[in-house]
């Protein structure tokens, strides 16, 4: 089952491509398995028009090569944290990371993973773990980046409209 889920992304990845506008950019190789991935974050302002945990992870997008889990894993990413905050986001990919590093024996909480427990299996075999945490590290680097950025618009107020 879990299987399928990775193949699926696979296949049909969702949000490849690299779309504009966007705040931050990060672009991270996995050199032992070849998998390169640049993945681009835009961020809409809270209320009080700060790019902080409250901001909203409105977009991301990616452009990716390398094997299937890496592949799958930037996709389920781009579905599990696209619309949720900057702290939800944060806690998804905490929870995300500690499943890969639990050898495979880990209790994933599915209600905050959704499909990205399907890779649950793939934490037993340590030399694929770099391919399915590379997007993960990638979106980290490139919000981070995002929220250091002045936010677009110049505080005019209409990326509030939504
Ligand atoms: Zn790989």
């Amino acid at each position: 089952m879990y299987q399928e889920i990775i193949l699926d992304h696979y296949r049909n990845p969702h949000n490849k491509g690299l779309r504009e506008p966007h705040d931050g950019e990060a672009h991270h190789i996995n050199p032992t398995c070849g998998d390169e991935v640049t993945l681009r974050v835009t961020l809409t302002p809270s209320p009080e028009n700060a790019l902080d945990g409250s901001a909203t992870v409105s977009d991301v997008s990616y452009d990716s090569m390398g094997c299937s889990i890496s592949q799958a894993s930037a996709s389920v990413l781009t579905d599990l944290l696209i619309g949720k905050t900057v702290d939800e986001s944060m806690r998804v990919l905490d929870e995300f990371t500690e499943m890969m590093h639990s050898k495979g024996v880990g209790e994933p909480d599915e209600d905050v993973l959704e499909d990205a427990v399907a890779f649950v299996g793939v934490s037993k075999y340590p030399a694929r773990i770099k391919c399915a945490l590379l997007a993960w590290m990638a979106w980290k680097d490139a919000t981070v980046q995002s929220m250091q950025s002045e936010p677009r618009g110049g505080g005019d107020g209409l990326e509030g409209a939504s």
